[in-house]
């Protein structure tokens, strides 16, 4: 079977881009190792409000979560709110799921259980190594240990942070208005960790940096006192590598693309790719058709030019690296400024304008308790 695009991975990035590559009227197939979307889910599967504006994820796939109740080591927490902003737990799976049908809705043929092992480029198609398939354009939409990066020589993610997660039955364990993120070098180096009140269940997990390897038991039993964890249930389980060193140099060969953590598209300090997968996925997919339909740039140059730079980022990610001591960590937390730079990372300065933020937690409060007043008044 002869394709012009071929997608390897169904995933965030693979799907997305097989949407709407099928919609450009080009003919697509998703090939993907897993016996279906949305199993074995290796995310939390939180998403910034903007990756909800790409793609119009459905409601009830969804939680709102408006804020960030951020911990120092010593659990003193501020309370991080944009008004307007929020962040969206999911339902993981079924969103995949759901990705997969707008797929295959759009015209993609998704062929599951199917791994890619290699492929060969014989003048304008290349053919897939023990699959009978071949195409005019491959993208390697492959996760963090790309396959078809390795196949054409491209860069390979050389940094991660490793994350582990639990779901757990704990509908009142946590303040349901936040997502809570606690700094602590000592049980997280290098990263967080975190309780996030999902559409169903409630996730904590915590992620470290390369070469130390993450101890959720021992960040649940030092939060035990404060959250009673040890009486809920555990009901699943999410692990995995994040790639933070930042896009890759080298994510392109001739008819051969690189997309999502595949192209180390995650921002090196917050661990976020879903909202670069389904923007830079989309976004490659209408290149390549562009490329294939009219003779278009190379989608690698059209995608470097949109591509978002991580200067800020990538420093922050390096002095989070080095694991500050949880005294001095208590102490930057503590600091008006060390509040603005983290607001400034959570929100990107959306949202906002002209709301009093006190009288905006109060409303979010009133809104928990299922007392939605008149909303904040504008200031
Ligand atoms: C623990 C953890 C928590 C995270 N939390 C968040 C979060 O809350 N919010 C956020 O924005 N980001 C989060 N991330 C990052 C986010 O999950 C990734 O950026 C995102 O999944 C990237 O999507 P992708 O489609 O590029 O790759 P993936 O989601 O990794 O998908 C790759 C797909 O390719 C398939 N595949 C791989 N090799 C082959 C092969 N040889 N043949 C066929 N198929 C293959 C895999 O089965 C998989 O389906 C987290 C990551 C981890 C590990």
């Amino acid at each position: 079977m002869h394709f012009d695009l071929i997608i390897v991975g169904a995933s965030f990035a693979g799907l997305a881009a097989a949407r709407t590559a099928a919609s450009r009227g080009l003919s697509v197939a998703v090939v993907e190792a897993k016996r279906e979307a949305g199993a074995r889910v290796h995310t939390s599967g939180i998403l910034v409000r903007e990756a909800i504006e790409e793609i119009d994820i459905p409601h009830h796939l969804t939680r709102r979560v408006p804020g960030v109740r951020l911990y120092a080591p010593n659990m003193r927490s501020s309370d991080l709110v944009s008004p307007g902003y929020a962040f969206y737990t999911t339902r993981t799976a079924e969103l995949l799921r759901w990705m997969a049908n707008e797929a295959k809705a759009a015209g993609a043929h998704i062929l599951y259980a199917t791994r890619f092992e290699g492929a060969v480029r014989c003048g304008d198609v290349i053919r897939l190594d023990g699959i009978d398939l071949s195409t005019r354009f491959l993208v390697g939409a492959d996760g963090a240990r790309s396959r078809v990066a390795r196949t054409f020589g491209l860069s390979l993610n050389r940094r991660f942070l490793t994350g582990v997660e639990v779901e757990i039955e704990a509908s009142d364990a946590i303040d349901p208005r936040f997502l809570h993120c606690f700094v602590n070098s000592r049980l997280a180096p290098g990263y967080i960790a975190w309780a996030a009140p999902g559409p169903d269940v409630v996730q904590v997990g915590v992620a470290v940096r390369d070469g130390t390897k993450p101890d959720l038991a021992a960040f649940m039993a030092a939060t035990e006192a404060e959250f009673g964890w040890a009486a809920a249930k555990v009901v699943g389980r999410r692990s995995g590598l994040i790639p933070c060193g930042g896009p890759l140099s080298r994510t392109a060969a001739p008819g051969v693309l690189l997309v999502g953590d595949a192209a180390g598209w995650v921002s090196p300090m917050t661990g976020g790719g879903i909202r670069l997968a389904f923007q830079y996925g989309r976004r490659a997919a209408s290149a390549i058709a562009d490329h294939l339909q009219s003779r278009g740039p190379a989608p690698e140059a059209v995608l470097a030019r949109a591509l978002p730079g991580y200067a800020l980022k990538t420093l922050l990610r390096r002095a989070l690296d080095l694991a500050p001591a949880n005294p001095v960590l208590n102490l930057a937390l503590s600091t008006p400024p060390a509040r603005r730079l983290a607001e400034r990372i959570y929100f990107h300065r959306r949202g906002g304008g002209g709301i009093d933020r006190e009288a905006y937690l109060r409303w979010l409060d009133a809104e928990a308790a299922g007392r939605v007043g008149t909303g904040p008044r504008q200031v």
